[in-house]
């Protein structure tokens, strides 16, 4: 309702004038090099829609953000924080959504990224209940390696859910939404007010207004758990109630889940951050390389996790 008043309405991205102004990523890049699709999904503060690159006929995920929408919801940390930690991940993983160009017009941010055809992981969820234990267990050795590449370039996601989980043409994952991400050693003014989603909260954001690495170790803890369960770990019925589950670490596990799942969830779900399998220093017996060691990733190969086929969803 805040947008109805708003004087004049900003032309449709296709019919935008090139008047772009261009960053450091590349130079020549413009609104007009882009054949403009349907919506694919809207957040909170931008609208994402499918394009086409004219040259390459290539098809990308433009996320598209009214820089007055960005000013008047003071959101503009928001923007500025998801366009630099998706800069400093750089080209590098495949689970991570690629970041190719930004630009800007009179009206609006563009952010080009990698297109997800498939959607958001939460909807999946939502659709078959819970998926199979083969599926769940090849998408936490997705999220473990895309977790493990971007911590190791000083990134925290911080926000991490399946509804920021997509899954692109060959159902893999690719993890987006950095808006929340954090870059280490980074001042950062929105870690005060930051607090995530309630579901996959961790304890120490709650208790102490604290975030590092494990806190997305955390977040993997109730993912796999509810890929499997089909339901939250932790879930009350208001944010509140969720929040002092988490604080508790009350949770249980529904009849028949898998006893190797069970206790990598256990090790993740763990109060202390330091003490999260994966959360310690390289070398040492609960480092990443001892995540990717638990039994419940035997069947993994990691050197082919991302050109073997997904198993079955369902
Ligand atoms: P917010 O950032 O406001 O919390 P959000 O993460 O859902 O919300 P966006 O990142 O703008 O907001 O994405 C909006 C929707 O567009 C997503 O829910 C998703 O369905 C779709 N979407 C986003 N990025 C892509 C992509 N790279 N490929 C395909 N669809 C995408």
């Amino acid at each position: 309702a805040a947008d109805d008043d708003e004087p004049k309405r900003p032309p449709p991205p296709s019919r935008t004038q090139s008047k772009s102004r261009n960053n450091s990523l590349n130079a020549r890049t413009s609104p007009d090099d882009f054949e403009f699709g349907r919506v694919l999904g809207e957040g909170s503060y931008s609208e994402v829609r499918l394009a086409k690159h004219r040259a390459t006929q290539q098809e990308y995920a433009v996320k598209i953000i009214e820089k007055v929408h960005l000013v008047r919801h003071e959101k503009m940390p928001v923007a500025m924080a998801e366009k630099n930690t998706l800069v400093r991940l750089g080209t590098g993983h495949p689970g991570i959504v690629r970041l190719h160009w930004t630009f800007q017009d009179d009206w609006r941010l563009y952010f080009v990224l990698d297109l997800a055809r498939n959607g958001e992981l939460q909807t999946r969820i939502s659709r078959l209940g819970s998926l199979s234990l083969d599926c769940s267990r090849v998408y936490a050795a997705q999220i473990v390696d895309a977790l493990d590449y971007m911590h190791s370039k000083g990134v925290i996601h911080r926000d991490l859910k399946p509804e920021n989980l997509l899954l692109d043409d060959a159902f893999r994952i690719k993890i987006t939404d950095f808006g929340t991400g954090k870059v280490l050693g980074s001042a950062d003014e929105r870690t005060k007010t930051f607090v995530g989603t309630a579901q996959y909260v961790s304890p120490e954001l709650l208790e102490d207004g604290e975030t590092s690495k494990s806190s997305d170790l955390w977040a993997l803890g109730c993912i796999l758990y509810q890929m499997i369960a089909g339901r939250f770990a932790f879930q009350g019925l208001t944010d509140y109630l969720t929040w002092q589950k988490v604080k508790r670490l009350e949770y249980t596990f529904p009849d028949g889940f898998d006893e190797q799942a069970k206790d990598l969830v256990q090790r993740l779900l763990v109060r202390n951050p330091a003490e999260r399998l994966g959360a310690g220093l390289p070398g040492s017996p609960n480092d990443m390389q001892a995540l990717r060691a638990h039994t419940f990733f035997a069947s993994i190969k990691w050197g082919t996790l991302w050109s073997d086929p997904v198993p079955p969803l369902e």
